[in-house]
């Protein structure tokens, strides 16, 4: 949880830091590229709240545990509980949008998956997840029309589109809804789109959503802990 918190607008949100609800292969371009079928219903998994970062400041990796991926993901910052909820009220509840890293050890969740085990190593370790500051979603217009952007050194990486979303925002929310209540302080990670690739140490990372949040980082090594 380190340097994060919940802004929205430039204001500090006074909520609990909660989970972070994660959707996999949200766009086929993705899933492609990593030789998963495109799914017929949302991949979901969660990050605990420790995963979170702030994605103004430098991001770290466990480098010893293999390649660590960026994915580039749309963030959505919850403002009202949700339980098997409808479109509208998961419109009402959404206080804020951001933009935000869902790191990911592919070669531990390579391993994982070869033997049919949770992902949770790859996908939850601290700082997994940095994220910027949100906007409120008056601020920003049309959410199925944003622009998700990653230059690392000075490169773009991924440029993917929200249209591309297989399973948009709203009906993502209320499919989270059915088997998770979302309470004030939850984040949605809504999945990336394609061109994701692994961090070296000194990378520089420029992530964007539309023309509305700018975010630069350097990754870090983060040093092994002895047990
Ligand atoms: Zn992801």
């Amino acid at each position: 949880m380190q340097g994060y918190q919940h802004i929205v607008d430039d204001e500090i949100i006074n909520l609990p830091l909660g989970k972070v609800v994660c959707v996999g292969r949200n766009y086929a371009a993705h899933a492609r590229e990593l030789n998963n079928p495109v799914p017929t219903e949302p991949v979901l998994f969660i990050k605990p709240n420790t995963a979170l970062a702030s994605l103004s400041e430098a991001i770290f990796i466990p480098c010893h545990l293999g390649e660590c991926h960026f994915e580039t993901e749309m963030s959505i910052l919850i403002g009202q509980p949700l339980t098997q909820c409808t479109e509208p009220q998961a419109q009402a509840a959404i206080l804020g949008v951001g933009i935000g890293l869902d790191l990911t050890l592919r070669d531990l969740q390579q391993q994982l998956k070869d033997k049919s085990l949770p992902w949770e190593k790859a996908k939850s370790f601290d700082g997994a997840c940095p994220a910027s500051e949100f906007v409120s979603p008056d601020r920003l217009g049309e959410l199925q029309n944003q622009q998700i952007r990653l230059s690392l050194n000075q490169q773009v990486r991924q440029d993917g589109s929200s249209a591309d979303m297989l399973t948009p925002v709203l009906p993502l929310l209320v499919y989270i809804s059915q088997f998770f209540t979302l309470l004030p302080g939850d984040l949605v990670f809504t999945g990336t789109p394609a061109g994701v690739g692994s961090l070296a140490i000194g990378d520089q990372l420029d992530v964007s959503l539309s023309e509305v949040i700018h975010c630069r980082t350097e990754v870090c090594a983060r040093k092994r802990q002895s047990l």
